[in-house]
């Protein structure tokens, strides 16, 4: 099938990259020129394992291809995809549609009639209703319009688009249905269960899967305090709990509090759309208040462990992006951690393996480390806010010889309290027994 992608993000890149991988024809197209330039000389914009090697390979066979004109990448589409940015609204939270619109009415003057549009960017409930009525507006009589949400993980990316738990399919009649089976056809061929709903219903599965997983990991955060009050693992609460299949082992690692380019925004969004027709979801504002408030409690927790007063003290920080394996860093932990340390007075000095070049624009006045080693020289304590895979087999006893305080700050819970001492380290887990006297 011939596919246009509208939005060449991380959503854009990966689904258009993979979709061309199943055989179809794909177009991404995106208003920034430096990626598609970029992307146009085989520079990837993101950082995403096996990305690169994807794109080149389809762009080789001639099947995908970047630009940032709409109207010829449209033109011909059989399906367009709308992968534009939904950023939270400045000041109240709503999802901001403008992107969304915007490229709507661009490609209303241009794609053939019976052309199915699908929005796979997270949209609130009724998104579809209103790219039809713009459709209609800018005169295109036959429309279809569905909705595809995207679950796919930053990190995990290409194995999550092509081995997906479910593919959500909103659709409202039979073109968009049967185009989008068409899409997904390969999947099924792997049996990927597929989902088909109504439009509205599929706007508002992403928003609950991701308020779910939210809640999942505020709870087990919450359980990792009342573990440190009362001397319980919050590790071993986890396995224990996480066994039972009806709860399931994943989301359920007790840290810093979740970021990212997603749960934030979209657990406001949903709490925004249940404003807006005046229905409570008492659960999720609370993950939303107990999220905030633990990312800013964080730099508590670390000056505790320093003595309180940081002035003067010098703090390693192991990652900034906002999980493992990727470069994105919207909305994550590290952001209050660092400023709220050098605002402390304290001076940092941070590593991540490939976030720095994102990072560099949000800090003022740290040091950027080349790696885990150099940025626990001579600090008095190392802090992991990134559980990277690289930051899981430190050798301890160098960092301990490198720190001039030898503390070891895991808010990851990667090391065993029992290990970190044998090199000489004291160590502070998360919910991992009672909280020590300097704590
Ligand atoms: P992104 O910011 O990485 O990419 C969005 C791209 O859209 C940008 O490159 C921007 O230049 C481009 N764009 C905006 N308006 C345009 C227009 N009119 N024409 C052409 N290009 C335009 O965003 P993302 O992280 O890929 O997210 C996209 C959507 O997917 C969001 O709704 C997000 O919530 C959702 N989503 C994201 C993830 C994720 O892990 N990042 C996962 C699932 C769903």
């Amino acid at each position: 099938m011939r596919i246009a992608m509208i939005g060449t993000g991380y959503v854009g890149l990966v689904s258009g990259a993979c979709f061309a991988d199943f055989g179809h024809r794909v177009t991404c197209v995106d208003k920034d020129s430096s990626k598609i330039d970029g992307l146009n000389a085989g520079v990837m914009p993101i950082w995403e394992p096996g990305l690169e090697g994807l794109v080149k390979s389809n762009a080789e066979r001639g099947r995908l291809t970047f630009t940032t004109d709409l109207v010829s990448g449209v033109k011909d589409a059989e399906a367009v995809f709308i992968a534009v940015g939904t950023p939270a609204r400045r000041g109240d939270g709503h999802a901001d549609l403008t992107y969304v619109f915007e490229a709507v009415r661009e490609l209303a003057k241009v794609i053939k009639p019976g052309t199915v549009v699908v929005t796979k960017s997270t949209v609130p409930v009724g998104t579809g209703d209103k790219i039809e009525a713009i459709l209609r507006e800018e005169g295109i009589t036959e429309v279809s319009v569905a909705s595809n949400p995207e679950f796919l993980r930053e990190g995990a990316a290409i194995a999550d688009f092509k081995h997906p738990d479910r593919i959500v399919v909103g659709a409202e009649d039979e073109r968009a249905e049967h185009c989008l089976k068409e899409i997904y056809r390969p999947l099924f061929l792997n049996r990927a269960p597929i989902l088909i709903t109504g439009r509205r219903t599929a706007e508002l599965t992403k928003y609950a899967a991701n308020a779910f997983l939210a809640v999942k990991i505020s709870f087990i955060n919450e359980i990792a305090d009342l573990c440190e009050a009362v001397d319980a693992d919050v590790q071993d609460v986890a396995r224990g709990i996480g066994l039972d299949n009806r709860i399931g082992p994943k989301f359920l690692h007790a840290g810093p509090g979740y970021g990212g380019s997603c749960f934030p925004k979209d657990t406001v969004a949903l709490l925004q759309t249940a404003d807006s027709v005046g229905v409570e979801q008492r659960i999720v504002a609370t993950t939303v208040a107990v999220n905030d408030d633990r990312k800013n409690r964080m730099v508590e927790r670390i000056s505790r462990a320093l003595g309180r007063d940081v002035r003067d003290k010098r703090v390693a920080i192991l990652g900034l992006a906002f999980k493992p394996n990727t470069d994105d860093m919207r909305e994550a932990p590290a952001i209050p951690i660092v400023n709220g340390l050098v605002k402390l007075g304290a001076s940092v000095a941070a590593f991540d393996p490939v976030a720095r070049h994102q990072a560099e624009p949000l800090f003022s006045g740290i040091e950027f480390a080349d790696d885990a080693y150099a940025a626990a020289d001579g600090a008095d304590a190392l802090v992991i806010v990134t559980e990277w895979d690289e930051f899981r087999a430190l050798d301890l006893e160098r960092v301990a010889a490198s720190l001039r305080g030898k503390i070891l700050i895991d808010l990851r819970n990667v090391y065993d309290r029992s290990e970190a001492e044998a090199a000489g380290l004291t160590y502070y887990g998360i919910g991992r027994g009672r909280l020590q006297t300097s704590q």
